[in-house]
């Protein structure tokens, strides 16, 4: 076997990105927390955009398809489906595959509600999914400051990055 072929790879990256509209009627759900605000993340899930990003950089990590390939949005068996148990199936993907998760780095694009006061309860969320420790999850809050980057008050936009290593 060749010492490139994939299977040999100790470290892979992947990069993930979402963009969910705030809609009412609808939780709140960010990296499997619910955050109390006056409007939620439309979606034919829980509209978990942080959750997502992540799910994506790691299929990504594997050279797989997205998120959208794996958990079709016309399949009724998604529908306001919890994004934790999509991210918990590609965890055992991740883990079938051989390999285990480094690190989690993710920007939350957000204006409304302020994240600041809930980062600490993301970070744990997510590394408890992850089951890794939360000094290897990154959230980064961020606000557009008027760049449009994400809508101020009308939706919220996430990237993600995540590094896998083989486990020997
Ligand atoms: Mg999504």
């Amino acid at each position: 076997m060749s010492r490139l072929e994939h299977s040999e790879f100790r470290f892979r990256t992947g990069i993930g990105f979402d963009a969910h509209v705030l809609a009412s009627q609808r939780k709140l759900m960010l990296g499997g927390v619910e955050i109390p605000h006056k409007q939620g993340l439309a979606g034919h899930s829980d509209g978990d955009v942080l959750l997502h990003a992540i799910t994506d950089a790691l299929l990504g990590a594997l050279g797989l398809p997205d998120i959208g390939s794996q958990f079709p949005d016309t399949d009724p068996a998604y529908k306001d489906a919890d994004s934790t148990d999509l991210l918990k199936e590609v965890c055992r993907l991740v883990r079938n595959k051989g390999y285990r998760v480094a690190n989690v780095d993710s920007v939350v694009i957000c204006d409304e509600p302020r994240l600041a006061p809930h980062a600490d309860a993301l970070q744990a969320s997510i590394a408890a999914i992850l089951e890794i420790g939360k000094d290897r999850v990154g959230i980064q809050a961020k606000t557009t400051e008027g760049t449009m980057l994400a809508i101020p008050g009308k939706s919220i936009a996430v990237l993600a990055t995540v590094l896998l290593y083989r486990e020997q």
